[in-house]
């Protein structure tokens, strides 16, 4: 193939592009914060109960509690499931370490999983870590492809343990049509910035369809108080700012439309690469969203550096499995020898809605001229 580029030297491909370039957007946007500065509800104003009404209803389920952040969605879905001191939660041991954090911030014991060659918590690594202290299991839909949800709860169901959703990297995804955060006993979502259905600064959201956990996060979101003043629980203040909440509900309009981008640019690559790398493999009934476009290959260290000589932006999510981390290290609790060996070979290509087909073609063919030894 011959490049639409003579040379990789003036070419730059961001791993990320956050800015709001396209002015409707950004009118759209402004003026949501605009009408939140008029009606001064600052905190838990309109928008923030009717964000939580769509979501809720966008995911099948019958309440949703919007928070600061996913870490926070996480951690505050633990407490209200009463998971503490003296449990274990079996997780994967490959995710962002807020997943970790959340549980050993309760004061229970994450239990480290092994994972697929697909990313994905292994059920069977999962069935062999289940103990008597063993409470819940917290999935994660890494890169967003949903996990093996049906073997999960069959395993949930079968020791009785609760299955929290880490659903963060994949809102909008599907196994069989059913959406992600619809799964678990709860769900939790991060809307950061970085994620598919994004904020402008910090956010997250719970699910459940039990209204005494959905009471028990509403407590717990503000001081662990009841009617604000009265204090039953010792808890953190995660309330989600109402400016946030407008700018998601503006955004939400989007979200399919980015979904859909990302998921060609996917396709597109995994044409392109497909026996030249490890590609992502969408299985029947699966509909990824591709919050990263994540390859394996045994020269990914050598691959990442060659791309950066070409401008391409690459990220390895991540280099430490959880368990690696200094915080956990030293006294870890799991079986993850397969996750051990594909954390060396994984590595994030551009994959983002703001590219054109054009630059996809660009980092396809480096990775390909890299593998071929042609430079
Ligand atoms: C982003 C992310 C989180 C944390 O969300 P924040 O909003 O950044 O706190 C948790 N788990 C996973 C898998 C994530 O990707």
């Amino acid at each position: 193939m011959r490049l639409a580029y003579k040379s990789g030297r003036n070419m730059k491909i961001p791993f990320l592009n956050l800015k709001v370039n396209n002015k409707a957007e950004r009118r759209e946007i402004l003026a949501a914060v605009n009408m939140v500065l008029r009606h001064g509800r600052i905190v838990l104003g309109p928008e923030v109960s009717c964000f939580e009404n769509k979501i809720a209803e966008l995911c099948g389920r019958k309440y949703a509690v919007s928070v600061n952040s996913g870490t926070d969605a996480l951690f505050l879905a633990l407490r209200a499931l009463h998971i503490g001191s003296g449990d274990e939660v079996i997780t994967t041991s490959l995710s962002w370490v807020a997943t970790a954090n959340a549980i050993a911030l309760t004061g229970a014991t994450p239990v480290f999983a092994d994972i697929r060659n697909d990313l994905n918590i292994d059920p069977a690594s999962v069935q062999n870590l289940v103990t008597s202290r063993t409470k819940a299991i917290m999935p994660v839909h890494y890169t967003g492809k949903i996990c093996a949800m049906p073997e999960l709860l069959s395993i949930a169901k079968r020791h009785k343990l609760l299955v929290i959703e880490d659903a963060a990297q994949a809102f909008g995804a599907s196994l069989k049509g059913k959406v992600s955060g619809s799964f678990g006993d709860i769900a939790c979502f991060s809307m950061n910035p970085m994620k598919i259905y994004a904020a402008c600064g910090e956010a997250g959201v719970v699910m459940t369809d039990s209204k005494n956990v959905y009471d028990r996060l509403v407590m717990l979101r503000y001081n662990g108080t009841i009617n604000r003043e009265k204090c039953v629980e010792p808890s953190l203040n995660a309330r989600m700012d109402t400016v946030q909440a407008a700018i998601l509900l503006k955004r939400l309009k989007k979200v399919e439309g980015v979904i859909k981008r990302r998921r060609q640019i996917a396709e597109r690559y995994s044409k392109k690469l497909s026996g030249v790398v490890n590609v992502p493999v969408e299985r029947k009934g699966e509909k990824d969203v591709y919050y990263t476009y994540t390859i394996r290959t045994a020269r990914r260290d050598g691959l990442k550096k060659f791309l950066e000589s070409k401008g391409i932006e690459t990220r390895i999510q991540h280099p430490f499995l959880m368990p690696q981390q200094p915080a956990y290290r030293r006294n870890v609790k799991g079986c993850y020898a397969n996750a051990k060996r594909i954390v060396k070979q994984v590595l994030c290509i551009p994959a983002h809605e703001k590219m054109t087909n054009k630059d996809v073609d660009y980092v396809a063919e480096y990775i390909r001229r890299f593998c071929d030894d042609i430079g």
